[in-house]
């Protein structure tokens, strides 16, 4: 949430005492991305709860909320009102920790979760292309970088330049198409060296993980094939292979794949097309990052989801107060529909 009404809803919503806020609440989705056991690599890798506060998240979550498997979604949106507690907690991209940390976490609480996994990143062990972008403008020596698809060259000197040209570069590279972003990111990648081994935080899962947390009872969903905006800047083809591909590669490595979770998932984020292609893909139900709360009125293909906060402050107060978020989440889907 970016809009004003958003802000202000961060702002106050923690401090509404929660049994007042409960009576607001309604069915919602909450997501996170990793768990790490010791202090994140912050300010690189930035997407991991630290261990005793996710905990502390998922403790609050159990006590207020009923969180309930992602296979109860369609009673859930047909009957909102016999459900106003029910939510459905979610962990994007696929880390390793999430099965090293999170998943004990949360099968001691008996709280079941889905996992959205970018399938190339699981099949490659390739790192998620914002860290490699970040890697790059905060590690890469001054000098001049002449990087495929963007143009002029990346000039980096001194902080202020750096900055500029960071937000330049993201401008720019969301809006290529995905496979034209991959020559630009495999670039930048040649320059920031193995990743993954300085950010052990930012390692994927490997198929064999995907599938012990299946066994677990972790449902297991398709968070696009390549961890990139499904936006207005890509092709037919791109979207087409972005939704199948990954519902192809769960298939063929886990099982049934009915649920799909966009990459940052913000209204820039995703085009009327690519939720076009989600649902012929033959996904049942996908995730945005809108916040909302769930009913039978939303676009199955663009439904609301809310992403933890770091800390757990008053967590429980935010998720039942959501149905702040719902007019902006309306106003989107029709704009979606059209
Ligand atoms: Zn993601």
């Amino acid at each position: 949430m970016t809009s004003l009404s958003g802000r202000l809803f961060r702002a106050t919503a923690p401090h509404i005492p929660t049994p007042i806020a409960r009576a607001f609440s309604a069915p919602a989705a909450v997501f996170f991305h990793g768990v790490e056991s010791a202090a994140p690599d912050a300010p690189v890798a930035q997407n991991h709860h630290e261990k005793d506060e996710f905990a502390k998240i998922a403790r609050a979550l159990k006590a207020n909320f009923n969180v309930l498997p992602l296979g109860a979604i369609d009673e859930v949106l047909r009957n909102p009102g016999r459900h106003p507690r029910a939510l459905f907690l979610m962990s994007d991209d696929g880390y390793a920790n999430t099965l090293g940390v999170a998943a004990d976490i949360l099968d001691d609480l008996r709280l079941p979760w889905t996992l959205f996994v970018s399938t190339d990143h699981i099949d490659t062990g390739t790192p998620n292309p914002m860290l490699i972008l970040r890697l790059f403008f905060a590690e890469a020596a001054d000098g001049v970088y002449r990087i495929p698809h963007i143009y002029p060259p990346v000039a980096l000197a001194g902080v202020a330049q750096r900055a500029s040209e960071e937000s330049r570069v993201m401008r720019q590279i969301a809006e290529l198409d995905a496979r034209r972003a991959r020559v630009a990111i495999s670039a930048m990648a040649k320059t920031v060296g193995d990743a993954v081994a300085r950010y052990p935080a930012e390692r994927f899962l490997l198929w064999d993980e995907v599938r012990a947390l299946a066994r677990r009872g972790v449902e297991i969903g398709a968070h696009a094939h390549w961890h990139w905006p499904m936006n207005g800047a890509q092709s037919l083809r791109t979207l087409r292979g972005q939704a199948a591909w990954s519902k192809a590669r769960v298939e063929t490595e886990v099982g049934p794949c009915r649920f799909f979770a966009y990459p940052f998932g913000q209204p820039a984020d995703v085009s009327a097309q690519a939720w076009r292609a989600v649902r012929e893909a033959g996904f049942s139900h996908a995730f945005t990052t809108v916040s909302g709360t769930l009913d039978a009125s939303s676009n199955r293909w663009l439904l609301p989801r809310y992403g933890l906060p770091m800390r757990a402050g008053n967590v429980a107060s935010l998720v039942a107060m959501l149905r702040a978020g719902n007019p902006r989440l309306r106003r989107w889907q029709e704009e979606m529909a059209a």
